[in-house]
């Protein structure tokens, strides 16, 4: 008799193959840049990245916490660099 492994298509099942699905690339290198001479202090990275910028409390000029984030955290550092009204913010990525 042949075993055969059939998982049942439970919502739990469902939810795994979704988060596998939406599991951002990981990227071999991605480091983020932030250039306080261009900064406006609009606080928009703060708002999609706070665990990667914060913003200083005299200027509000941005604070890079961490130039090497993890690799959940790239598309929100990602949508911080779109969404910077200044250009204040690039990613290398490769
Ligand atoms: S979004 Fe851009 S301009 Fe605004 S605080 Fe961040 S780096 Fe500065």
């Amino acid at each position: 008799m042949a075993v055969e492994n059939i998982q049942e298509n439970t919502p739990e099942n469902s939810q795994e193959t979704s988060q596998e699905t939406e599991k951002p690339a990981e990227d071999a290198v991605f480091r983020v840049r932030a250039d306080r001479a261009k900064c406006c202090g609009a606080g928009m990275c703060t708002l999609n990245a706070p665990e990667v910028f914060d913003q200083d409390p005299d200027e509000g000029l941005v604070v890079l916490l961490d130039p090497d984030p993890l690799p959940e955290q790239h598309r929100a550092v990602r949508d911080a660099v779109r969404l910077c009204p200044s250009g204040a913010l690039s990613v290398e990525q490769g």
